[in-house]
């Protein structure tokens, strides 16, 4: 989509630090960090949001799953515990409306969150 940030980072129009991309998925850091490690990993397909996920993504979400599991032992967060986190609809906070999976980990966390 072509005014959709998260697509521009996707094809290197955007400023975004790339740390890891296949042929779907892309992991890229988050610009306002919110954990030492905090990275956003997104599909290269433009999806709004949770809700608008389609029967046909359901292999997509799998992979993204996979990518964070690789990414936390990569990053070196997997054996302190980390938290992969989707806000869906403004009132939870989602702020770019192209799904993505914030990956976050490198201190503690409390529950529940804001
Ligand atoms: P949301 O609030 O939608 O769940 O998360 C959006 C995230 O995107 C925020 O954590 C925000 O810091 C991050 N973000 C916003 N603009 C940019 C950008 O231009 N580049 C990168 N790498 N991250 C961004
Ligand atoms: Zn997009």
């Amino acid at each position: 989509m072509s005014d959709c940030l998260f697509c521009g980072v996707i094809k290197g129009d955007v400023k975004g630090s790339i740390v890891y991309q296949d042929n779907s998925v892309v992991a890229f850091k988050d610009i306002n960090p919110k954990a030492p490690v905090h990275l956003l990993i997104v599909p290269r397909k433009h999806i709004a949001t949770l809700l608008d996920l389609q029967q046909e993504d359901k292999s997509l979400i799998g992979d993204i799953f996979s990518v964070a599991n690789q990414l936390a032992k990569d990053q070196g967060i997997a054996k302190d515990g980390f938290r992969v986190v989707v806000n869906c609809g403004a009132g939870a906070g989602q702020s770019v409306f192209h799904i993505h999976f914030h990956l976050l980990g490198g201190r503690p966390m409390t529950w529940p969150p804001g």
